[in-house]
């Protein structure tokens, strides 16, 4: 059997990480398998569905690197194959039309409730004679379609995470609405758990991968499999991603969508790598630090944990800032360059071979790419500005003579990397301090602060640019002798 799996987000919202972490395991189990990954949009909510939203998570799919092998489909575009699925129910007697109206099913669970019984449909309309229907159409009623549910009933499977789960039938709601309220002699609109069942068997999905929210949905799925005449997929429902506290991430838990992890500046391949681990203990030899094809060659559900997996930014951190300490600094460029524009640096003016060299020297002190613009203004601006810590230590004894007799060795031989020693040097014998005392003195005249990146290859940058100069004689008008 050929393995083909599906993500089908609803177009409800931007790229969740939720959704994305499924697609994740869905895509990693279809390339071990050599299978086809398949897009569906579930775009049925008319109302809460937007074009933008499918746009986004088409997107952010693709920019964490798992693009589709088929699809998208659309589910709006597919409403007759659904309403012929419903038909044959009705035809086979496994569904019925049935008329209740909202406030007999509202007296109905307030009855059920006076009683401490969980609330359920009673299917009270399983049976209705041609009479009683007449009369019910004849009232303008306009029924759904339930589709009958047997009590007795016991559903089993073995699910690819959690092994075998056991439902009753019982405990699924009584029959349950397949269509909404329509003339009785149409059919309304499908639900979800109709549509997810009669798309996956015309999609020939083999092993249906979600989380474990749509761990209900799966018992009511299977017997409508049973139903339609189609054989079972195999399950599996990943664990779901937590906050600190221990509850589903949501909304209220700040950043939870692809594209806003994005804007922040984590990497397409350090955050498809977090979540890769966000539910998935990898084998030793794999490590933590891993490409998604690497995964994919190992990837197994043996190795998909049961318990909900706790969203841990230190981790995520850390991982990402991996990834831009290794990363080529040609490709480092090309994803800062967004980021020194926005900060309005002249990028497009500068040699590429010198932003690279910038890149290179941030790169080891990167955690997220949006951290680069405050990293490397002084490289960029021409009035950088100084601390108040860089001006207290300008202001220091002896200080202005030392950069005074920098800035004149500066004048008399060009900079480089062999030279820079002894213009240092220059320093430390015209004022007769230490060495460390011109360093830092150099550092706050030509960043403007007592931290940084490596300060002879700031340096450098900056005398490539001839803004070293100008800076030490700024520097000097606030040194005190
Ligand atoms: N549309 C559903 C969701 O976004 C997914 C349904 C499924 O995977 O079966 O949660």
């Amino acid at each position: 059997m050929s393995v083909r799996v599906r993500i089908a987000p609803s177009p409800t919202g931007k790229l969740h990480i939720g959704t994305a972490r499924t697609a994740v395991f869905n895509w990693l189990f279809a390339q071990h398998h050599g299978g086809t990954f398949v897009l569906r949009i579930e775009d049925t909510d008319l109302e809460r569905s937007k074009p933008e939203y499918t746009e986004n998570i088409m997107q952010g799919l693709r920019w964490l690197g798992m693009s589709w092998d088929e699809g998208p489909s659309y589910q709006t575009e597919r409403l007759a194959l659904y309403q012929q699925q419903v038909q044959k129910l009705l035809d086979q007697g496994l569904a019925y039309r049935a008329y209740d109206t909202p406030a007999e099913l509202d007296a109905m669970r307030e009855d059920q409730k006076a009683q401490n019984q969980a609330p359920r449909y009673d299917n009270r309309h399983r049976h209705l004679t041609p009479e009683q229907e007449a009369a019910f159409q004849a009232e303008g009623r306009q029924p759904v379609v339930r589709f009958k549910i047997d009590d007795d009933r016991e559903i089993v499977w073995n699910d690819m995470v959690r092994d075998a789960v056991t439902w009753k039938g019982r405990d699924l709601g009584g029959d349950m609405v397949i269509a909404r309220a329509a003339a009785a002699d149409q059919i309304g609109p499908p639900l979800y758990n109709f549509v997810v069942v009669v798309d996956d068997i015309d999609m020939q999905i083999s092993h249906v991968i979600r989380g474990e929210d749509h761990i209900g949905n799966t018992p009511k799925q299977i017997l409508l499999y049973e139903a339609l005449g189609a054989s079972l997929p195999q399950f599996g429902h990943t664990p779901l991603i937590l906050n600190q506290a221990g509850a589903k991430l949501s909304k209220r838990d700040g950043v939870t969508s692809i594209s806003e992890f994005q804007a922040m500046g984590y990497t397409a391949a350090g955050l498809v790598n977090y979540m890769t681990l966000l539910g998935w203990s990898p084998p030793e030899s794999l490590g933590e630090i891993f490409t998604l094809d690497a995964a994919a060659a190992q990837f197994d559900f043996e190795r998909v944990n049961r318990a909900g997996a706790k969203f841990d930014w230190d981790k995520l951190n850390w991982i990402n800032s991996q990834y831009l300490h290794h990363m080529p600094p040609a490709q480092l460029t090309d994803l800062l360059l967004p980021y020194w524009q926005e900060a309005g640096y002249p990028v497009e003016s500068l040699e590429r071979s010198w932003l690279e060299q910038v890149s290179a020297l941030i790169a080891t002190d990167l955690v997220r790419l949006d951290e680069a613009a405050t990293k490397t203004r002084y490289l960029f601006v021409s009035d950088v500005g100084f601390s108040e810590a860089a001006t207290a230590q300008l202001q220091l004894e002896k200080v202005g003579t030392a950069l005074q007799a920098v800035a004149e060795a500066l004048e008399q031989q060009p900079l480089s990397a062999e030279t820079v020693q002894s213009v240092i040097q220059a320093g430390v014998d015209g004022a007769k301090v230490k060495k460390g005392l011109v360093m830092k003195s150099l550092r706050a005249a030509l960043t403007g602060d007592l931290q940084g990146p490596d300060l002879v290859q700031s340096w450098l940058l900056l005398n490539q640019q001839q803004m070293d100069l100008p800076r030490l004689k700024q520097a000097l008008t606030l040194a005190v002798s």
